[in-house]
């Protein structure tokens, strides 16, 4: 088992607790149904969800394999799917929820696309730019800095992960 797989069963015993009892809000449950659908394709579990206000503006689950595009990740579908339905790539007045920490590529386009706020549910120690590496946000170059919030739904996310990268070997 790798490093990275022992991580994710680190992260679900650090989460296992009562906490977890509290309902998901609906756009996080949605982005793990979109992980575990594309982890059915083949692809890294991975859902994200672009919301504004209580409405879903867009989804997507990660699709590299199936678009054989390195740059679908999960998030950026789902921002330029967002960006297209609302006719401005201004997203401000618009939250992501994805079901693990973005990485640079995604963290980054959160930032250009003005995402008002980010939630995501699993940590990525290895992957992850924003509370983890680069931390990208908390440079002086970065000029849009959404609010941050994770955690949320972390378990679940995990053992998608945990299963998926299991599963492989
Ligand atoms: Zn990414």
């Amino acid at each position: 088992m790798s490093a990275q797989a022992d991580d994710y069963i680190c992260l679900e015993i650090a989460l296992s607790g009562p906490c977890m009892a509290f309902p998901l809000p609906s756009p996080m449950r949605r982005a793990l149904d979109l992980a575990a659908a594309a982890a059915e394709a083949g692809e890294v579990p991975v859902g994200a969800v672009v919301t504004k206000g209580d409405a879903i503006v867009a989804t997507s689950g990660n699709a590299m394999r199936t678009t054989a595009d390195p740059t679908a990740h999960a998030e950026i579908v789902a921002l330029r799917t967002a960006a297209a339905a609302l006719g401005t790539w201004r997203l401000d007045e618009c939250d992501l929820w994805v079901t693990l920490e973005p990485c640079a590529m995604c963290a980054g386009a959160v930032g250009l696309a003005r995402i008002r706020r980010l939630y995501w549910a699993a940590d990525d120690p290895k992957g992850g730019a924003v509370a983890h590496g680069p931390r990208l946000y908390e440079h002086a170059t970065c000029h849009h800095r959404p609010e941050v919030y994770s955690g949320i739904g972390a378990e679940e996310a995990a053992r998608q992960l945990r299963a998926f990268f299991g599963g492989r070997r």
